[in-house]
This record gives structure tokens, C-alpha cells and sequence, in this order.
């Protein structure tokens, strides 16, 4: 989708992927300076290990620990994170309102606080619900040091169904649902036609398609990704991104 923008635009930039091993990462990062790259994104499973080797670092970056964008200013490597605001346009695009709404997150990974690093200040209450219950405290925390109330949970929470009813937006920030053979993130049963499901995952998983068997609505995560790519390309460009040339790049590739 980059490389469609760029060319859409006539900007003479080109996207490569190169794969990195851990203990090349610095030796890659210094690379950016000598071969003057303009930037790169990051990903899997160096987002947080190459924060140590970047001259500056955004707000939000820092809060989620993890950064998958890098520009290259004269020599000086900036990282970002594009995740949680390519959340929140993806959301806005699909007209679901988190603001004064009750949101559940599940997982507490570097997703999940990409994306509650922005629904904190939007959504009225935040649950957090991770299989491992001190990372979700431990998130909970996080959030408290930006001035924001978030409740961590655990799985007793959901035998009392007036919690789970009273839960407008549900959010899956977890890898279940990348495998077929995946369990839900959550009970079936729990799910009504209430509920605005979300998946981060980029396509319809079975979450998804169980949520919206019964009633209600749903948003995979193949919007985040675009919306996150698009910001990157503001970030090394300047330019506004083509949004739609990125979005027909995308679902090519996605159905190919
Ligand atoms: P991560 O940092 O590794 O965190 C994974 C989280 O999921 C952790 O909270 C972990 O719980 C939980 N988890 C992992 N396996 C689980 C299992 N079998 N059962 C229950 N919980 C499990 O990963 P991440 O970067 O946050 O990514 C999470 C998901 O978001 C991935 O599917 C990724 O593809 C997706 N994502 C999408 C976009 C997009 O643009 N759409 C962007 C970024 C990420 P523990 O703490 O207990 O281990």
C-alpha cells in the first residue's frame, strides 16, 4: 500500500522489507543513518528492543513501550507508533463512537495499550482483561500515570452478567482468532446484538463472525492497518496520505 501511494503521488520514495535478527538490530538501525533511508517501520518482534538505538522518541511511543515507525531526520531517528491512532481512525471511519461509551479490552499487550493510550481519554469506563491478570494491572497503572481510570479484571467478572451486558464496545487486542483452531477470546454466550465487537486481527475472525451471528456489529482489524500505514506516510512525506489508492493496494494483496 506504500508503494501505491508513492507511486499514485509520483514521490520518489520506494517500500523494501528486509528481514533483521535480534542481535543485528543495532547494526540495522545505524544502517538507516549510512544509507540515508528516510524511515522504516518495525515490527514483530523488534518494536520494543529498537527504542534503545533512536535519538528521540514520541509521547505516545514511550507509553506503549513499543515504536513501528522511524523518520530519519538528517541523521537524527525519531520513533513512533501509529498503532493506537490508526485504531481510533479506523473506529471513527466506521462511525463507532467510543466517547462516554463502557469498553472492554482483552489482552494487554503492546496493542492493547496502543489502543487504550487513546480510548482512556475518549471512553467513559475501560476494563482490561488479560490471562495473565498482572499484566493487565500492571497496564491499569500505566494509565493512571496519564490521569486515567481503567479497571483491570478477572475471569470471575464475567459470571455477573449485568458487567457484560452493561459493556458497549469489546475489543479483542489478543492473537486468538489467527488460527482457525483458536478458542474465542471470550464466551459465546456472553456476546448479544448490544455489543460492538472489535478484533484487531485483519480479517473476520471467528469472534467476529460469532458477534455478529448474533446481532451485533463488528470491525476487523484491516482498518487499523490501513490508518496506521497512512499516518507513517504523513510522518515520512509530509503529504497527505491517498488513503483510498492504499486501501484498494490493501485489499488486493489481502485477497490475493
Ligand atoms: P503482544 O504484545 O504479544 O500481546 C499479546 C497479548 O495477547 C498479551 O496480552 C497476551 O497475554 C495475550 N495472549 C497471547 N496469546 C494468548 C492466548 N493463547 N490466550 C489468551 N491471551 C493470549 O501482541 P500485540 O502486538 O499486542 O498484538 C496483539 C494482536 O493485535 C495480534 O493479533 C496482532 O496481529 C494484532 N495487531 C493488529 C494491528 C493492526 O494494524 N490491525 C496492529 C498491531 C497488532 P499474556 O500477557 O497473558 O501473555
Amino acid at each position: 500500500m506504500q508503494n501505491a501511494a508513492f507511486e499514485h503521488l509520483n514521490l520518489d520514495y520506494c517500500y523494501v522489507t528486509f528481514s533483521v535478527r535480534p542481535e543485528e538490530l543495532g547494526d540495522a538501525v545505524r544502517g538507516i543513518r549510512a544509507l540515508n533511508l528516510r524511515g522504516v517501520n518495525v515490527t514483530v518482534p523488534h518494536k520494543e528492543a529498537v527504542t534503545q538505538f533512536l535519538d528521540e522518541i514520541s509521547e505516545e511511543a514511550s507509553f506503549i513501550g513499543a515504536v513501528n515507525t522511524i523518520v530519519n531526520d538528517g541523521g537524527r531517528l525519531k520513533g513512533h507508533n501509529t498503532d493506537g491512532r490508526g485504531f481510533m481512525r479506523s473506529l471513527a471511519e466506521a462511525g463507532i463512537l467510543a466517547r462516554d461509551k463502557r469498553v472492554l479490552i482483552i489482552g494487554a499487550g503492546g496493542a492493547a495499550r496502543a489502543v487504550t493510550y487513546y480510548l482512556c481519554k475518549e471512553a467513559s469506563h475501560l476494563f482490561l482483561y488479560n490471562r495473565h491478570f498482572i499484566k493487565a494491572t500492571s497496564l491499569m497503572r500505566h494509565l493512571a500515570s496519564l490521569r486515567c481510570d481503567a479497571v483491570a479484571v478477572q475471569d470471575d467478572i464475567f459470571a455477573d452478567k449485568k458487567f457484560i451486558t452493561s459493556i458497549d464496545i469489546i475489543i479483542n487486542a489478543t492473537p486468538l482468532g489467527l488460527r482457525t483452531d483458536d478458542p474465542l477470546p471470550i464466551d459465546r454466550e456472553l456476546l448479544t446484538d448490544t455489543h460492538t465487537v472489535c478484533d484487531l486481527i485483519y480479517r473476520d475472525t471467528a469472534l467476529l463472525q460469532e458477534a455478529a451471528r448474533r446481532g451485533g456489529r463488528t470491525l476487523n482489524g484491516l482498518g487499523m492497518l490501513l490508518w496506521q500505514g497512512a499516518i507513517c506516510f504523513e510522518i515520512w512525506t509530509g503529504v497527505q496520505a491517498p488513503v483510498g489508492v492504499m486501501r484498494d493496494a490493501l485489499s488486493e494483496k489481502m485477497s490475493s
